[in-house]
């Protein structure tokens, strides 16, 4: 890993990648990327690669994981082991498993597993590239990996983090400043703002967590444009008619 640099963020505001405090890495989605999956996404968030595969609703095996009333969500967040500098090691691993459980609370208070009960809706997330926010990155492809395979949903849930570099707030840590910097609080909401996912490392004053949430309620609406527009190409295509024979 490269040494901790003197400073974080310039005399002019601007941090070492060139985006200012308020400020997301660059968003790229490709939705339906898998044949096999009922849906999935492709998504890079600065350097971040992901890969999310939703199957479901489906019967749920094995049996005695079904629910009555409901179907189950269960959602796999897994780091490819060439995605981080020192080796991943395969398999789940403490940190794999508390992501994996944060991130499908994170989306329960949407899915409309009423609507199907005895199934499950599995979500799988892999993580080929990783540099800081891949629980946040994961959570945004996710939402399109569902809507992609048509599972019904109150809303799209996004997700951002803010933290704190060189004493300042900002939006969206990259690897350097989760790093070197002094806080990351990863939040997912809904498109109407109600936090389902808020996680806390690092020491910070309510002010200062008032401050980031603003932020983060920003950079949410900017990733909730970017996912809208991606499934609104995808859906909204017009389909080919045959051409009347005459
Ligand atoms: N990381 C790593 N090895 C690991 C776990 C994490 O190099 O085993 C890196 C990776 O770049 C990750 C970053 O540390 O994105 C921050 O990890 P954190 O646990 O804060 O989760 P994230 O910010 O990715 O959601």
């Amino acid at each position: 890993m490269s040494d901790k640099p003197e400073k974080l963020i310039t005399d002019d505001g601007l941090r070492l990648d060139g985006r200012r405090a308020d400020e997301i890495r660059p968003m790229k989605i490709e939705v339906g990327v898998l044949s096999r999956a009922d849906g999935s996404c492709y998504l890079e968030w600065g350097k971040n690669k992901i890969l999310v595969g939703v199957f479901g609703p489906r019967e749920a095996h094995p049996r005695r994981s079904q629910r009555a009333d409901n179907a189950v969500i269960r959602y796999r967040y897994n780091m490819a082991s060439f995605s981080v500098e020192d080796r991943a090691r395969p398999g789940p691993s403490r940190r794999s498993i508390e992501i994996s459980k944060v991130s499908r609370e994170a989306f329960e208070p949407v899915i409309m597993t009423e609507l199907f009960p005895k199934t499950a809706i599995d979500i799988f997330v892999e993580v080929l590239q990783a540099d800081a926010g891949t629980r946040t990155a994961a959570i945004n492809a996710s939402s399109i990996a569902l809507a992609d395979a048509g599972i019904p949903m109150k809303g799209l849930i996004t997700s951002c983090a803010f933290g704190k570099v060189d004493g300042q707030i900002v939006l969206d840590l990259n690897k350097e400043e989760d790093n070197y910097g002094e806080a990351d609080f990863p939040v997912a909401m809904t498109q109407d703002g109600d936090i389902t996912l808020l996680q806390m490392d690092g020491h910070l004053t309510p002010e200062e967590i008032k401050k980031g949430l603003e932020l983060v309620k920003k950079g949410c609406k900017e990733i909730l444009e970017i996912q809208r527009a991606v499934l609104r190409k995808k859906f909204e295509t017009p389909v080919e008619e045959p051409e009347e024979e005459t």
